[in-house]
C-alpha cells in the first residue's frame, strides 16, 4: 500500500486552521481493524500532499513503485490519495498500467478524527478488492464507499458527501457485500497501455464554453504556448457562433478536442447542423471526444502527446483509443 496524502491521511493543525496531510502509510494501515488478517501488506509513504498538488511526476513515480511491487510478488497494489483529483489520477495511471494485477486507488471523504470517518473502511475494501482474483485484468480501479469503479468512468459527483463517487454511463464495476467484491460484468475493453513519456509533459488547456462566450480564452491559451485545447462544450458538443469561428482559426495551429461539459453523456456526431454544433465543429477540424469527460479527454491528449504521438496524428490516435475501448 502506497500513500500519497489526501483527507484519508489528514489531522488537525492549529497553525493551518484545518486538517492537513500528516499520517504515513504505516499509520494508515495500523488504523484499520482486521487488515492484517486480509493480506500481508508492505507499505510505502510515497508523498504527503493534498491531491490538487499531485503532479505528473509524482504519479509516474507511484506507477513505477506499483510495478515494482508486482514484480516483487505482490498480487495487487493499493494507493491512497485525496479524492479531489481521484478521477483524473486513476484515469492517467490506467492509460499506462500494463499489468493484469489490479491497481486500486482509494481515499476518504471524512478525515480520520471525524465521527464516521470512512478512510479505514475504504482502505479495507480497497485491499480486499486488490486481493480478489476477479479484479485482475480490469486496469486501475477506484474503491470508495464499498463500490468499485473503473478509472474510465468514475467521477466525483459530490464535493463532500460520503457517497461522492459515481460512474455515469458505464456503470459501477462491483459492490462489496460482506467484504467481497461482486463484479456485475466481465472486464472492460481496454486500449493497449501507452508507452511511458518520451518527452516533457505538454501543456494542454481545458476551456469551458459558457454563455456569452466567443472562445477568446482558448485562443489566449494557444498564444501562450498550449499545445492542444480541449473544450468542455455545451450539451452534446456545442459552442456559440463566435466560438465556432475561433475554433476554425485554431485547428490549423493545434489539435482541438470537443468534449461535453455535462456530467454524463456523449458528444453527438451527426445530429445538429447549425453553426457551432458538432457537425460544424468537426468540419472546422475539431475532434469529437465521444463519451470521455472533458477532464479525462485533456489527460488522454496530454498522455498521447507525452508518449510520442505527434499533433498531426492525434485525431487518429483518439479515434483508435475510442474504438478499442468501444466508446
Ligand atoms: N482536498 C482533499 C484532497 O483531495 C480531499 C480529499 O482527500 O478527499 O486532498
Amino acid at each position: 500500500m502506497g500513500s500519497l496524502g489526501g483527507t484519508i491521511s489528514m489531522t488537525a493543525s492549529d497553525a493551518a486552521g484545518g486538517v492537513v496531510p500528516t499520517l504515513d502509510a504505516t499509520q494508515l494501515t495500523r488504523s484499520v481493524p482486521g487488515l492484517s488478517e486480509v493480506a500481508e501488506i508492505r507499505t510505502a509513504s510515497l508523498r504527503q500532499l493534498p491531491s490538487a498538488s499531485l503532479g505528473y511526476d509524482d504519479l509516474m513515480a507511484a506507477l513505477d513503485w506499483a510495478e515494482q511491487q508486482i514484480a516483487a510478488g505482490a498480487s495487487g497494489v493499493v494507493l491512497t490519495q485525496g479524492t479531489d483529483t481521484l478521477e483524473e489520477t486513476a484515469f492517467l495511471l490506467d492509460l499506462f498500467w500494463k499489468l493484469p494485477a489490479p491497481l486500486v486507488i482509494t481515499g476518504a471523504m471524512r478525515a480520520p478524527q471525524t465521527a464516521g470517518a470512512d478512510g479505514p473502511a475504504n482502505l479495507l475494501a480497497a485491499v480486499r478488492t486488490a486481493c480478489h482474483p476477479e479484479s485482475a485484468g480490469r486496469g486501475v480501479l477506484v474503491v470508495m464507499n464499498d463500490t468499485v469503479h473503473y478509472a474510465r468512468w468514475v467521477s466525483k459527483g459530490d464535493a463532500l458527501a460520503v457517497q461522492a463517487f459515481v460512474s455515469n454511463d458505464g456503470g459501477v464495476a462491483a459492490r462489496l457485500v460482506e467484504g467481497r467484491p461482486t463484479y456485475f460484468h466481465g472486464g472492460p475493453a481496454r486500449a493497449q497501455p501507452l508507452p511511458r513519456p518520451v518527452r516533457a509533459w505538454p501543456k494542454v488547456a481545458l476551456v469551458t464554453a459558457v454563455l456569452g462566450d466567443d472562445g477568446e480564452l482558448a485562443e489566449l491559451a494557444v498564444n501562450a504556448g498550449y499545445e492542444a485545447v480541449v473544450i468542455a462544450a455545451q450539451g452534446a458538443g456545442h459552442v456559440s457562433f463566435g466560438f465556432a469561428q475561433r475554433i476554425g482559426t485554431l485547428t490549423p495551429r493545434v489539435p482541438v478536442v470537443i468534449a461535453s461539459r455535462a456530467a454524463a453523456g456523449s458528444t453527438a456526431s451527426q445530429t445538429y447542423g447549425y453553426v457551432g454544433a458538432e457537425i460544424d465543429l468537426a468540419r472546422r477540424g475539431a475532434h469529437l471526444g465521444g463519451w470521455l469527460s472533458a477532464l479525462k479527454s485533456r489527460l488522454l491528449v496530454t498522455a498521447l502527446l507525452a508518449s510520442g504521438t505527434v499533433a498531426g496524428a492525434l485525431g487518429e490516435a483518439l479515434e483508435n483509443w475510442s474504438k478499442l475501448t468501444r466508446r
